[in-house]
């Protein structure tokens, strides 16, 4: 899991809003943020993980990434290829390139398909195996590759079990040796120890193809066994991003320290009853470390400890020593 340099995906200030029901004749649309200006990159051969709690944005981000959802603004770069501005022919000779592992491979998979034509589907679309045999021979080593057994080319996605199911997933994902995977909450349905099969799999995936991996998830301890780098998403805002290692064992912002206490009634409630969509922090209603200035300006993004770790949180500054109404306020250590 040592990346190589450069961008593989750049995501650059990212934004979903979707339109909520309800609209009356003459009343005003109203809008859901689903993702705020979330900006993240992915280098060649790294592991990046998207963690959050349900709602925090993170399967949105995972399908605009993809180009299943479209953003209401921002870009997706792929190799430096905007995504987002891409369209018919171009993105689909793009799609090889980037592949996605679902939460519910049932769901993903043609239960009227056999596995072998399921995983060997893509190589027919992309024109990689024009030959049924020359396909059924890489179809084979596709399933060696995952865990599976030749004999199972003949089988449906119904004769096996989750675990089985997520393997023929991400046969089929990695069929055209893709440069990327996203992996949307690939163990969340598996019991822990085909999770664990399926997770050192992505290891192995990463560590000998050299496959970048967005792997998206609520399991700390997963993401933290499997990542490079981190981004920690809170009502679709990424709050602290940086190595896994370093935000792990000294996480800057209140959330991720609540996420790394693991704390269940921590996690539940929120602190007081203020909205979290007063254009302040959205985080603090929760927060049990708000500061005054937390309840009259929102934070802005800042690096911390160089090496890549960005927090939006005052705190990130030190201590704060603005006072109530005063124009401008001013933390101490801020640049
Ligand atoms: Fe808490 Fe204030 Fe930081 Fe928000 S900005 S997380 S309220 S300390």
């Amino acid at each position: 899991m040592s990346p190589e340099t450069g961008p593989l995906l750049e995501v650059r200030g990212l934004v979903r809003e979707f339109e909520l029901p309800g609209r009356t004749f003459f009343g005003p649309r109203r809008f859901l943020t689903a993702v705020s200006d979330v900006s993240f990159t992915i280098r060649r051969g790294e592991i990046l993980g998207l963690v959050g709690e349900s709602g925090s944005g993170k399967t949105t981000i995972g399908r605009i990434v993809m180009r299943l959802l479209d953003p209401t603004r921002g870009q997706v770069l792929f190799d430096g290829l905007d995504l987002t501005a891409m369209k018919g022919r171009k993105l689909r000779q793009q799609r090889r390139r980037f592949q996605m592992v679902f939460q519910d491979p049932y769901a993903s998979l043609n239960p009227r398909m056999r596995v072998g034509e399921i995983v060997g589907e893509p190589l027919l679309i992309h024109g990689l195996a024009d030959s049924p045999s020359w396909r059924r021979e890489k179809v084979a080593r596709l399933f060696d590759r995952v865990g599976l057994s030749s004999h199972d080319l003949e089988r449906y996605p119904r004769e096996f079990s989750g675990g089985g199911r997520q393997r023929v997933g991400i046969a089929r994902a990695i069929a055209c040796s893709p440069d990327l995977l996203v992996a949307d909450e690939p163990i969340a349905s598996l019991d822990l120890s085909i999770g664990a099969q399926i997770i050192n799999l992505f290891a192995s995936l990463n560590e000998t193809e050299r496959m970048s991996l967005l792997f998206i998830s609520h399991d700390l301890s997963v993401v933290r066994y499997l990542s490079d780098r981190v981004v920690v998403l809170y009502r679709g805002q990424a709050v602290e991003s940086g190595p896994t290692r370093e935000v792990f064992a000294a996480p800057a912002h209140p959330y991720t320290r609540l996420l790394v206490s693991q704390d269940p009634a921590a996690l539940a409630e929120p602190r007081n009853g203020e909205s979290g969509s007063s254009g302040l922090c959205s985080f603090l209603p929760r927060c049990p470390d708000a500061l005054p200035v937390c309840r009259e300006v929102a934070p802005k993004r800042s690096e911390v400890d160089g090496g890549g770790r960005e927090v939006v949180c005052h705190l990130a500054f030190g201590q704060a020593s603005w006072t109530p109404s005063s124009p401008s306020p001013s933390i101490q250590g801020s640049a």
